[in-house]
């Protein structure tokens, strides 16, 4: 097979990854596994194979098109996991429902009815996270977390989906200090699900990308996000949709 890169060079940086995950694992004592989830957005199909063959199993995509794309080249690997993380129109939502296994991008109700709606009847549920505008911008999509409660008592009830957690993309900031408090925020809104909710599969903090990957493990992230550090920068100018 051809690769993408040098085998070492995905090999390498997936191994730095999980070396970190570890780390902060370990300086938080936490005794529990973080789940890498690889986003590999803009990144060709045959960056995620180099991945699946160095054991990475979980991919995050942001855009529709360039997702369902990726998952039909690549459907001779086994046991991989698509993770759609990008804002989801209504209008797009179907392909979603009927490719992916994690949608962590859900920020109103109507999607999450539609994606229940559109879930084939052959699949198991389709796992979903709340995504919240856990520091309140202004710019960013999420729902604000005085909504959270009243949307979960809904989304929990569809049939088709499964209601796993909270996802969130705070602002960039420059300190660990900084960096905690809207990720501590979250952590505080999913135990609060976690208590009204006892029996359900709320197991999952969606938080932590490359350049806040430690902190959000040690606020208790359970999927951290990683693009740029396992695959390297993204070129947009060639990607279809920036
Ligand atoms: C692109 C993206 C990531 C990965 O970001 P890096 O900084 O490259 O690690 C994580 N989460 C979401 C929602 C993204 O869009």
């Amino acid at each position: 097979m051809r690769f993408y890169t040098a085998m070492t060079s995905i090999k390498t940086r997936l191994g730095k990854t999980h070396a970190s995950i570890s780390k902060a694992l370990k300086d938080s004592d936490r005794k529990d596994q973080v789940l890498l989830l690889a986003v590999s957005k803009t990144k060709p199909a045959d960056a995620v194979r180099e991945a699946w063959h160095c054991g990475q199993k979980a991919f995050g995509e942001n855009y529709v098109q360039e997702g369902v794309d990726k998952i039909h080249a690549l459907n001779d690997l086994v046991g991989i996991e698509w993770h759609f993380i990008g804002p989801l129109q209504s209008n797009k939502s179907r392909p979603v429902a009927e490719s992916f296994h994690w949608v962590h991008s859900v920020d109103r109700l109507k999607i999450a009815r539609r994606l229940s709606e559109q879930r084939p009847e052959h699949l198991p549920p389709l796992n979903i996270c709340l995504q919240v505008n856990i520091d309140n911008e202004a710019s960013k999509s999420g729902l604000k977390p005085e909504e959270v409660m009243d949307v979960a008592a809904q989304v929990i009830e569809l049939p088709n989906i499964t209601l796993r957690g909270l996802m969130a993309i705070p602002a960039p900031s420059a300190t660990k200090e900084q960096q905690s408090i809207p990720l501590r925020a979250l952590k505080t809104l999913l135990t609060d699900l976690q208590t009204r909710y006892p029996d359900s599969q709320l197991d999952t903090l969606s938080m932590g990308m490359s350049d806040d990957m430690s902190t959000a493990i040690a606020e208790g992230s359970t999927i951290v996000r990683v693009g740029t550090a396992i695959f390297g920068s993204r070129d947009y100018f060639r990607s279809k949709q920036p």
